[in-house]
């Protein structure tokens, strides 16, 4: 873990839908800022809910990485039962 890594902030779980959708964004923020990259995911960050309005899947994870230390980070939902986090590793 270096100094990037260690100001995410994680969560421990997603209060409501919508605070899943703010965590995406805080995803999309860390790839913004360059410190970041998109390693692998079940959708497009901002694709997880279809032109219907329905989520996308019901296990929803994105996995980002550190561009400087290489630690890898996991932001997964079930969108089916509620629940989720996002966490340090895969
Ligand atoms: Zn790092």
């Amino acid at each position: 873990m270096c100094e990037v890594c260690q100001r995410v902030i994680l969560r421990k779980g997603f209060r409501s839908p919508q605070d899943y959708l703010d965590c995406l964004s805080y995803l999309q923020e860390l790839i913004d800022s360059g410190d970041f990259e998109l390693e692998s995911g079940t959708c497009d960050l901002d694709k997880v809910k279809g032109p219907d309005g329905c989520w996308m899947d019901d296990m929803i994870g994105h996995v980002i990485r550190c561009r400087s230390c290489r630690q890898a980070f996991t932001c997964s939902a079930c969108t089916y039962r509620g629940g989720g986090s996002f966490r340090k590793g895969r």
